[in-house]
């Protein structure tokens, strides 16, 4: 199809829910993708830290052409062989005994959320329901995740929200510690702030989230939909604080960008869900689990997590190189691993602007900051040359 007749159907059937930009991606490889005129980019969104295996990676294009011809779809009313092994490949490689498979992050942290009331319930009092969650977090856009999501701009307009949600400042222990009564059943935060600003924690936060929690005795739930799958440098982010949650979401990069969420928990949570309880038609179905089974083989075969601690480390010290050559327009960088951020002086839509321009395609997070999120299989080659873009694009957004 015509690039500008697909533009205007895009503008004159869909829901306009997001601003998109002049762009159609068609084909990738790789950390590379093409778009609908033939131009080359260098893709540091990673489809929002999806495809951490980059694009057409041949081990997932094999399983997605073999379970596509064998069998897509049946329903957890069978068993699922594929299912079975992604559920015991991710519990053997965490804190976690038993998986529930969805379809999305938002998904997955419903079921959280479900989990631990339920739990609540049934280790205290029946008006044991509150989740605390942090500001500034992203949980998703139900109404439920969008209420845990405690940022204003997302909730305008979906009143009445669902009750049972309270917020507190994120890397604050003591304001958790005086929001939690007898009728918190958990806390849900994420090891790093995502969508945030890639805001990067105190390193006693997590363990001191453990220990309120434990004295509470309430849960603790990790959302690693962003940050988990080895991008910080570890399987998962809790790996760098010594402590472990009760639930843990994953998502986004479980199945590379077929449509995937898992919530993990240890047997004492689990075991709260009975037959009938919850549900899912899509969620852990042959295609979806067998491109999982592929996808978490692989990263741990391949060792991707300590590569991306590696190649992350490098591509903090550019940008911080950067920031120094820049002090008018980069106010600071964070990051672990291969997930960065740079709060920027000029407005970000221009610099991201300015670097697709240029070839590369990068992500927006926060309130100016510009975020990072390459393919764990990128090259440090990769990494450099996106560097150096990001440098001429500043001088050209910020003069
Ligand atoms: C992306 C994201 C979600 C939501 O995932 P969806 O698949 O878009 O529903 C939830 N939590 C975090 C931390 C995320 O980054």
């Amino acid at each position: 199809m015509d690039t500008k007749r697909m533009f205007e159907l895009s503008d004159k059937h869909l829901m306009t829910f997001t601003k998109r930009y002049p762009v159609a991606l068609v084909r990738g490889e790789g950390s590379r993708v093409w778009d609908s005129n033939g131009k080359e980019y260098l893709d540091f969104t990673g489809g929002i830290a999806v495809t951490a295996l980059g694009h057409s990676h041949p081990k997932v294009v094999g399983t997605l052409r073999e379970q596509a011809a064998t069998l897509v779809h049946v329903s957890n009313y069978f068993h699922i062989p594929q299912q079975a092994q992604l559920a015991q490949l991710l519990c053997e490689h965490s804190f976690a005994d038993r998986v529930f498979f969805s379809n999305s992050g938002a998904e997955a942290n419903e079921t959280a959320i479900k989990l631990a009331r339920k739990w609540a319930k049934e280790h205290g009092s029946s008006d044991r329901g509150d989740i605390i969650s942090m500001r500034g977090g992203f949980h998703g856009r139900t109404l439920a995740t969008v209420t845990a999501t405690a940022q204003e701009k997302y909730h305008h307009g979906f009143e009445p929200l669902p009750g049972g949600f309270k917020y507190v400042a994120f890397n604050d222990l003591r304001a958790l510690d005086r929001a939690i009564d007898s009728r918190t059943a958990a806390v849900l935060v994420e090891p790093i702030q995502g969508e945030g600003g890639v805001i990067v924690p105190d390193e006693g936060y997590l363990p001191g989230l453990r220990k309120l929690c434990d004295e509470a005795g309430i849960l603790l739930i990790l959302d690693e939909i962003q940050t988990g799958m080895g991008r910080t440098g570890k399987l998962w982010a809790y790996e760098h604080s010594g402590v472990a949650p009760d639930i843990m979401t994953v998502a986004k990069a479980l199945a590379n960008g077929v449509p995937i969420g898992a919530t993990l928990a240890t047997e004492d949570v689990a075991r709260v869900f009975t037959p009938g309880t919850h549900g899912s038609t899509f969620g852990g179905n042959p295609l979806a689990t067998a491109v999982g089974v592929t996808v978490f083989s692989t990263l741990i075969e391949d060792k991707l997590a300590e590569r991306a601690g590696r190649v992350g480390t490098l591509m903090l010290e550019a940008l911080e190189a950067i920031r120094a050559k820049h002090p008018k327009a980069v106010k600071e960088v964070r990051g672990r691993g291969l997930l960065a951020g740079l709060d920027l002086v000029p407005p970000v839509g221009d610099v991201v602007a300015a670097c697709r321009e240029r070839g590369l395609l990068v992500l927006t997070a926060g309130d100016n900051t510009l975020r990072l999120a390459p393919a764990l299989i990128v090259a440090e080659k990769e990494v450099a040359e996106a560097c150096a873009i990001i440098d001429t694009a500043l001088k050209a957004a910020a003069p």
